[in-house]
């Protein structure tokens, strides 16, 4: 009992206790466009990045393709550009993703008051990689960890659809599993929600434009959550679902 004890005292605590205030060391997060003068005709930063995620005059940065591989930075001969460790990414508005040196930020996740009304003391969501790599679906096992248990919120990850009230969808939607996504959708209940996460969720990034996807659902279905990363960093997660539902952490 007294080795329990001390064991768990030299522990300390595991979880983090609030997802909004973390600082996730050595995370690159949100992309920086600092106000410095691009080079006259100077397109570096956009030939350099490999998902179209950069559009020029002025530099805008769409965080819904980029992977945050961080080829722009070394590529810009002004120094123009850098990465934080902000993880706070998320938006409700595909447009809210799209970074420029005037408007810094993703647009705030507008909380939804129907939603809260309806799942703000319990969402269950089902994951489906629809041809995802792995690294999104992993990060998305993470969010049930003792490290960011959001299962203190009421939010779980369920194992079938008829105990869903969230999609989360990862992945660019190919078209060997767009039938399993919609049976998967079909399958929950209403009312539902989609919550898209990952870059190739959000826009196909690498793969957009690929004869091998099938992106129709997303045409159909809005989701009520774009969660940017490549992967995404749980936290990303957690505070979109809780900024989307006001839910106070
Ligand atoms: S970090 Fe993003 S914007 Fe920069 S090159 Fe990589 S994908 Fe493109
Ligand atoms: S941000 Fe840098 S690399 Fe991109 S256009 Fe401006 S100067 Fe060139």
């Amino acid at each position: 009992m007294l080795k329990s004890i001390s064991v768990r005292i030299s522990q300390g605590t595991q979880y983090i206790k609030d997802p909004r205030q973390a600082n996730p060391v050595g995370f690159r997060g949100k992309p920086d466009i600092g106000n410095a003068a691009c080079d006259t005709g100077c397109d570096a930063c956009a030939a350099a990045c490999p998902t179209g995620a950069i559009a020029l005059d002025p530099v805008q940065i769409d965080l819904g393709r980029c992977v945050m591989c961080g080829d722009c930075v070394p590529a810009c001969p002004s120094g123009k550009l850098s990465f934080t460790n902000d993880f706070k990414l998320a938006a409700t508005d595909r447009e809210g993703l799209t970074l420029s040196a005037s408007r810094p930020m993703p647009d705030p996740v507008k909380v939804s008051d129907a939603l809260r009304k309806r799942f703000g003391r319990s969402l269950k969501l089902r994951s489906v990689s629809a041809g995802g790599c792995n690294g999104c679906e992993l990060e998305v096992n993470a969010l049930t960890n003792v490290n960011f248990d959001i299962a203190r919120y009421g939010i779980d990850i369920v194992a079938s659809p008829r105990h869903a009230d969230g999609l989360v969808l990862t992945g660019p939607i190919t078209r060997n599993m767009a039938a399993a996504l919609e049976l998967c959708w079909d399958g929950m209940p209403d009312p539902k929600l989609v919550i898209a996460v990952g870059a190739c969720a959000i826009s196909g990034s690498p793969f957009e434009g690929a004869s091998t996807l099938d992106r129709s659902f997303l045409q159909r279905f809005k989701p009520a959550l774009y969660v940017p990363g490549c992967p995404p960093h749980p936290l990303t997660f957690v505070c979109g679902v809780l900024d989307l539902l006001g839910i106070s952490s």
